[in-house]
This record gives structure tokens, C-alpha cells and sequence, in this order.
């Protein structure tokens, strides 16, 4: 290995991983493919923003590309609002240049960060609140540039190298380094959102909010107390909102107000000041609907405004279970997954509730399914933490849903496989020159 690749050790987001790799940082694109060849025997992968919950961002003793650098717009037409850009270019960095052509112009999809590449975007096929509208990111990339170990750079799209295309949106890194995409981005009125929330009280009112929801509101989800428990069970804030036309100067796009220079104590987060939280939070949204115009930054992003507030869980870290239920069985299923987590008295301040709609992905490994999602951090408290999750698991599984890798970090090989059983199929597809920590734990050679 020369110069190009320093040991260093990279975190997931979770900050429950870390390891020692030998790290690339590329300016331009020209030096990927020297990169490649003194990699030797060793897979690599490349890092985007390092938003992965996980270990699917990382390649234990081995390397990483970090494509942060590689970060020019190509080219964007504003009469069809394509953009062409390089991997490493941000959401954030997206949304700036809409904010430039009066907010006409604004991201198909987004994930509840924009701190995240687009090739991160691309690898994980990211979803956001619109999905029962929009489907994932993968629906709206156009075609992508892949360079393989060899050096070789693939154009694929859905008409040309169609099966690398579907195995690189969500294929989690594994097919190749994503060099640039052009994307299609959507029209909107502006970039101010009209948000209404509304506080309800049982599961069943989440999933009829939901439905009278799903005409004319782009975007929803819901906030829910995750330790309420019998009726109160999936209790929590409805939150739907959509683009609006306003004659208000066009929103400031915000970097963090706030970071957490430290790991907070361990203690600062256990089951009393949840609990207290949580009650408090629901009780403070009103009875009443509220419904007002804001800025699309404060709706889409409200964990931006922190920096760093992953390290709110100590020194440890944490876990995020995201897992999505089939419709058919998703009432059931997710209420048992409350009733474990409200048993076990864990969890996050708040967790998120989301249904899928059924626009399919074309991404061979993506996550989304008809049905419903469920998102929540775990601080690690070690054997336990990983016990609950298994039993999380269990659930999941048992009603054919399955976990999400972005978020993942420990899954057995088993669940994961069972959750997606076309995995034999993207392992084909898979470069060999590539691989990942998370992959080598749940893909083939993994104990099944
Ligand atoms: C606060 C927060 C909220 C989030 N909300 C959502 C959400 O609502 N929906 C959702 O879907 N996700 C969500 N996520 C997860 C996040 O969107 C994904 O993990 C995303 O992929 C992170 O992108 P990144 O640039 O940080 O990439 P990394 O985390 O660095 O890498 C992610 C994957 O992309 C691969 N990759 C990165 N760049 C390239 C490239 N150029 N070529 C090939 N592969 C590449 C990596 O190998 C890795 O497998 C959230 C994360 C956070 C922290």
C-alpha cells in the first residue's frame, strides 16, 4: 500500500463499530484506478458520508474509498430538472442548487438526513416519507457510472447493463465505486411545506390517518411513544405535509445549530427520562390539529439541527432497528413489536412509523415492501440490547418482513437471508474485488 492509503480507524454512525482500515482519499477521479491496483489482495469499498447506522459502511483491515472529494456537478438542465452529478456530490449540496433556480426544482426522495452522498443514496436506495408516492431513490436515478475492481467504468440504467444496474441501487456498495448518476428531480410549487400534526391515540388511528393521508399529502409519518403500552400501544403524532407556493424568500438550507462535542454519560438516557419524555412530547402536541407553513429544512430534517447526536448515547453507542412488515399481517406484527420493546422499558425518545407504498424498486436488494416500517434507536447496553433485538427479529421474520442493512449491525445471517431470499441471485452480480464488514457477517461464507 502507498501514501494513498493511511490506517485509520472509521466509525459506523451508531458508533457501535469501529475498526482499523486502510483508507483511500481520492481528489479526482483519474486516481480510483491506481487506487484499485494497489489495493492487491485486499476488498475494497467505498464511504460516502458515513450515515450508515452499521457495519455495511465498513471493510474491517481493509479498504475504504472515501468518495467525499469526487464531488462536481456535471451538468443540470432547469427546463427538466435532470441533474448529473459525481457520487460524492451531498443531498445538501442538491438542495442548494434547487434553492438557486427559485425552488422549482427539489429532490425526488429523501432520507431524514441530508447529510448523506448521492452514492451513498444510490447503494442504500434510500427511502423517505414520500414513499407511498415516490417509491425510493432508485426510482429516479436515470443511469450511473460504475467503475469495477478492474478499472473497467459500466454505464448502467434500466435499459443498459440492466442487471448491475438493479445490483448497484441498493447493492450496499458491493458492485463497484459509483463514479456519478444523473438523476431526475422533482417539480414543486416551492420549497416552504404546509405540515399538519396530529396527535392520536392507538394503533388502529395511525393506520387511519395513514389512509386519509395517502390523497394529497406527499409526505407522512408518525412519531410514537415506543414504551406506551395495552391501548395506548403505537400512541403518538401524525405528521403529513406537502410542497406549497409561497411569496416568502426561499428557506435557508441549515448546517447543525448545536453538535455535542462529547460522548453524554450513559446515565443521561434511561428508562425514567425516556418515559418522562416521551409523555411530555405527546402531551405538548395539541388536541387539535395544527397545520402552518414551514420550512422544508425544520420538516425533513429535525436531527440536523444537532451535530453529531449520535453521541447522545455514551460511549457504547447504539443500535437502530429498522424493519418493514408485509401489509397482510402488519397490524399484529407491529403491535407485538411495541408490546416487546414496551416490556423490555428501552428504546429511543421517540420512534418512527411509516407505512410503504407499493412502487416497486429497481433495486434487486432494496429494502422497502408494501407495508409498514419501524425505526428506533437502542443505546448498546451490551447482551441485552442484542437480546431484545433478536426477539425483534423473530417478529420480523416470522411475518416475512425484513430488516433494513443501512440500520443493521448485528442480524444473523439466517434472518437476513430469510428476509431476502434473492440474495443468492445479487451475490452473482456482486464484484469481487468488493466487500464489506457487514456482508462477510450475512452474505455467502457467513454460517446460514
Ligand atoms: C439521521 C439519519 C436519518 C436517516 N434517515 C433515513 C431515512 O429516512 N431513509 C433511509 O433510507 N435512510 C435513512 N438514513 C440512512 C442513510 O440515508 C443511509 O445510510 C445512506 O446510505 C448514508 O449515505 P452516506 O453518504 O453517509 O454513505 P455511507 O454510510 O458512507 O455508505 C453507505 C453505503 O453506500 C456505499 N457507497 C457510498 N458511496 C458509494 C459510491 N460512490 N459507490 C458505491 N457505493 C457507495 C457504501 O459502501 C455503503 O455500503 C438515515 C441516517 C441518519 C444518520
Amino acid at each position: 500500500m502507498d501514501a494513498l492509503h493511511q490506517r485509520k480507524d472509521a466509525l459506523s454512525w451508531g458508533r457501535a463499530h469501529h475498526f482499523t482500515h486502510h483508507i483511500a482519499q481520492p481528489a479526482f477521479a483519474d486516481e480510483l484506478p491506481t487506487i484499485l491496483k494497489e489495493r492487491g489482495a485486499r476488498p475494497v469499498l467505498a464511504r460516502g458520508l458515513g450515515r450508515s447506522y452499521g457495519d455495511s459502511g465498513l471493510n474491517a483491515d481493509n479498504v475504504l474509498i472515501d468518495m467525499r472529494a469526487l464531488d462536481h456537478v456535471r451538468g443540470f438542465n432547469p427546463d427538466t430538472g435532470v441533474l448529473d452529478a459525481e457520487a460524492g456530490v451531498t443531498l445538501k449540496d442538491i438542495l442548494e442548487l434547487c434553492a438557486q433556480y427559485e425552488g422549482r426544482w427539489f429532490l425526488p426522495v429523501t432520507p431524514g438526513t441530508k447529510f448523506v452522498t448521492l452514492g451513498g443514496a444510490i447503494a442504500n436506495d434510500v427511502h423517505g416519507k414520500n414513499h407511498h408516492g415516490a417509491g425510493c431513490f432508485g426510482n429516479h436515478v436515470l443511469s450511473l457510472r460504475l467503475m469495477r475492481s478492474d478499472g473497467t467504468v459500466l454505464t448502467c440504467s434500466p435499459d443498459e447493463n440492466t442487471a448491475l444496474f438493479r445490483a448497484t441501487v441498493g447493492g450496499m456498495g458491493l458492485t463497484g465505486l459509483i463514479l456519478s448518476a444523473r438523476i431526475a428531480l422533482k417539480s414543486v410549487p416551492g420549497l416552504w411545506v404546509e405540515n399538519e400534526d396530529i396527535r392520536y391515540d392507538t394503533l388502529d388511528e395511525f393506520y387511519a390517518l395513514t389512509n386519509d393521508s395517502l390523497e394529497g399529502w406527499e409526505y407522512t409519518v408518525a412519531w410514537i411513544d415506543c414504551l406506551a403500552r395495552g391501548q395506548a400501544t403505537g400512541r403518538g403524532i401524525f405528521s403529513r405535509s406537502r410542497h406549497i407556493a409561497s411569496s416568502r424568500p426561499a428557506p435557508p438550507i441549515r448546517d447543525p445549530r448545536i453538535a455535542l462535542p462529547v460522548n453524554l454519560p450513559n446515565i443521561a438516557l434511561n428508562k425514567i427520562t425516556m418515559a418522562a419524555f416521551n409523555a411530555l412530547y405527546i402531551r405538548r402536541a395539541r388536541r387539535k390539529p395544527t397545520r402552518k407553513a414551514v420550512p422544508f429544512d425544520g420538516a425533513f430534517y429535525p436531527l440536523d439541527a444537532i451535530g453529531q447526536f449520535n453521541r447522545l448515547y455514551g460511549r457504547r453507542g447504539f443500535y437502530q432497528y429498522q424493519c418493514v412488515i408485509p401489509t397482510r399481517v402488519e397490524r399484529d406484527a407491529t403491535r407485538a413489536l411495541l408490546s416487546e420493546i414496551s416490556q423490555a422499558g428501552v428504546g429511543s425518545f421517540l420512534a418512527v412509523l411509516k407505512t410503504f407504498g407499493d412502487k416497486l424498486s429497481p433495486g434487486l436488494m432494496s429494502f422497502p415492501m408494501p407495508g409498514t416500517t419501524l425505526a428506533l434507536d437502542f443505546a448498546n447496553a451490551g447482551a441485552s440490547t442484542l437480546a431484545l433485538l433478536s426477539r425483534l427479529d423473530a417478529i420480523t421474520r416470522a411475518a416475512g418482513g425484513r430488516i433494513y442493512a443501512a440500520k443493521d449491525g448485528r442480524v444473523s445471517a439466517a434472518d437476513f437471508q430469510a428476509g431476502y431470499p434473492q440474495w443468492t441471485d445479487f451475490a452473482r452480480l456482486i464484484d469481487p474485488g468488493f466487500s464489506s464488514s457487514f456482508w462477510r457477517r450475512v452474505g455467502a461464507g457467513a454460517a446460514a
